[in-house]
């Protein structure tokens, strides 16, 4: 019995080639220039969190920033300001896709998804300098954790680029099976 629990445990985690298919499939998402993955899974190959920098030009940074802290003030995510920015998933996700078109965003990470389930990636959407920014990206977005951009950034590593996307119609699996 344990032992099936304990397969159970492992089975359900992510992947590595997990969050490498759903990095392609986001990269096809208009604005996201590259992917890089933190976290648990970038540092040991497998885990439950799949946290994903999405790369944008600074103006979709900027915009995206602006997002995050309009949704905080409106009444639907005002509880997510204690969390800090890392607990306020939904609302990244929703920020992402205001930045993003909403119709597209949500359409290209719903089928991103199906690689990782049961676990839902968490976007971030940083400029491609975001590592020489750690100190303002750390208050812009506040954590209780003083050192949370420091921590990504030893983490993170760079799982695609722009030269990676696939052309245009492209039927791969992660293109065309999943649309
Ligand atoms: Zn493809």
């Amino acid at each position: 019995m344990h032992s099936v629990f304990t397969e159970f445990a492992i089975n359900s985690k992510a992947t590595r080639q997990d969050v490498e298919r759903a990095a392609h499939k986001l990269l096809c998402c208009p604005g996201v220039e590259g992917v890089e993955l933190f976290g648990s899974i970038a540092r040991q190959g497998y885990g439950n969190d799949v946290d994903l920098i999405l790369i944008v030009s600074d103006d979709l940074a900027q915009e995206f920033i602006f997002h995050v802290h309009r949704l905080l003030e409106t009444k639907r995510y005002r509880h997510d300001q204690g969390k800090g920015f890392y607990g306020a998933r939904a609302l990244r996700r929703v920020a992402a896709a205001a930045t993003l078109g909403r119709k597209k965003f949500n359409n290209i990470y719903a089928h991103a998804s199906k690689w990782t389930t049961p676990h839902l990636i968490e976007v971030f959407l940083f400029p491609a300098d975001w590592r020489k920014q750690l100190h303002e990206l750390q208050a812009i977005y506040p954590h209780r954790d003083p050192e949370f951009m420091k921590k990504i950034a030893k983490d993170a590593v760079v799982l695609l680029d722009g030269k990676d996307r696939h052309p245009s119609g492209c039927v791969c699996e992660v293109c065309g099976g999943l649309g």
